[in-house]
């Protein structure tokens, strides 16, 4: 179902030759910034969103801003980010989750890992490793 966002997530990943865990976030906002897009910071914001050519977000810890940038990457990278449909926001979410955790990498460590090692491993909040894990089905115990 999501098997494009992966292929994208992927090819993101190799193009900037990441492989480091928990991906730095500054190496996302790079990314972000070479694909002509601004990043501005409102701590006031309760959601993150792209307007023009700019990616507003809010003031996170950095396990959800990491989330949200990757997030906003995937609506970047698949073109999607003038569209606000659940399914586009599925698709950017299986984004982030394939680029912060790829699958070769994830499916080797996840087995031997709870949740809470896993979040801290990859710098992610919790609830998304269930949704990394929804996409890798096998994994669900
Ligand atoms: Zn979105």
């Amino acid at each position: 179902m999501f098997n494009h966002c992966e292929e994208c997530a992927l090819s993101t990943l190799e193009f900037n030759n990441i492989s480091e865990f928990p991906t730095p976030i500054y190496t996302i906002e790079q990314i972000i910034i070479d694909h002509d897009f601004d990043i501005v910071i409102i701590p006031t914001l309760t959601k993150s969103g792209i307007f023009d050519k700019t990616l507003f977000v809010p003031h996170l810890p950095d396990a959800e801003f990491r989330v949200s940038l990757a997030h906003e990457l995937g609506h970047i990278i698949l073109h999607e980010f003038f569209i606000h449909s659940a399914q586009s926001e599925a698709r950017a979410d299986a984004f982030a989750a394939y680029f912060l955790m790829p699958s070769e990498h994830f499916e080797e460590h996840a087995p031997a890992m709870t949740k809470y090692d896993l979040s801290e491993f990859y710098g992610v909040p919790v609830n998304f490793i269930n949704k990394r894990m929804e996409l890798s089905i096998d994994l669900i115990q």
